[in-house]
């Protein structure tokens, strides 16, 4: 599966929601998924990142993506069902769901932990996502197989000191991942987490400051996975917290 070659059309006539799509991993991932011939929905908070995003994949003439402008710090229960409301009527389905947007909240010990930025931090990458996994649920039963991928990291399996906030985010993604994974189990919904590991992002270098950023993976190094979850290739893959950069 680590060489996993997606054919050129292998998300042809997906529609696929890409949360963070405007920077980063996320929007790395929207690009190649229309690429591949998705219909991406890109969701972020910073409207003008989207809009270049959506400018690059008209510019190639892959399919016209959309875009939904939305802070997940701020979202209510409501915006969720009325954004999967919007998809039920523009779309019909969602075959592809892909939690990307996250935030660090910076690193601290324990003990200078603020209880707004550990609220924030659960806020956005954890009943953010929930909330919006649940209001998306009706569209996803329509798709033939729908794919939801969280997006995991090292230390939401292993703690590790001034992480807090972050790693215990990461932690019960992975354990909305399995709870959800065995609750769909048998459906047409496949459920999983990805780890992408150390990759060349503005995260990434907050975390690391000091670190020569040339050494490591970029998102574009990653795509294997995320096509691979996406893809009917997968349809038997449920409940796992994958690597895209297994050792
Ligand atoms: P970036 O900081 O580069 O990008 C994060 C994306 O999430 C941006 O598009 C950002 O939008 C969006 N986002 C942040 N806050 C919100 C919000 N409140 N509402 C909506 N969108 C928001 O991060 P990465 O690409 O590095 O990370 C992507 C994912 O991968 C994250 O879940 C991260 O935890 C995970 N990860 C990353 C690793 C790495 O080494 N880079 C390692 C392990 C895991 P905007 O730009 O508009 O703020």
């Amino acid at each position: 599966m680590k060489s996993y070659q997606a054919p050129p059309n292998a998300l042809a006539d997906k529609v696929i929601l890409v949360t963070g799509a405007g920077d980063g991993i996320g929007k790395e991932a929207a690009l190649t998924f229309a690429r591949h011939g998705a219909t991406v929905i890109l969701l972020g908070k910073t409207t003008a990142k989207l809009t270049a995003v959506y400018d690059a994949i008209c510019a190639q003439g892959w399919p016209e993506p959309a875009i939904v402008p939305l802070d997940l710090k701020g979202a209510s229960q409501k915006n969720y069902q009325d954004m999967a409301a919007t998809i039920a009527s523009e779309f019909g389905r969602l075959d592809g769901l892909l939690h990307n947007a996250g935030i660090l909240g910076g690193l601290a010990p324990f003990e200078h932990i603020k209880a707004d930025i550990w609220q924030d931090v659960l806020q956005v990458n954890l009943t953010g996502p929930m909330l919006m996994t649940q209001a998306l649920m009706p569209v996803l039963r329509k798709a033939p197989h729908a794919s939801v991928v969280f997006t995991s990291s090292g230390v939401g399996r292993q703690g590790r000191a001034y992480w807090g906030s972050y790693a215990v985010s990461k932690f019960a993604t992975e354990g909305l991942m399995q709870t959800l994974a065995d609750e769909y189990a048998g459906s047409n919904i496949r459920v999983n987490c990805i780890n992408p590991g150390a990759t060349r992002t503005s995260m990434r270098a907050r975390a690391y400051p000091a670190e020569n950023a040339q050494q490591l993976k970029t998102p574009a190094d990653l795509m294997w996975l995320y096509l691979y979850l996406m893809a009917d290739d997968s349809l038997d893959v449920n409940g796992q917290s994958l690597d895209a950069q297994p050792k």
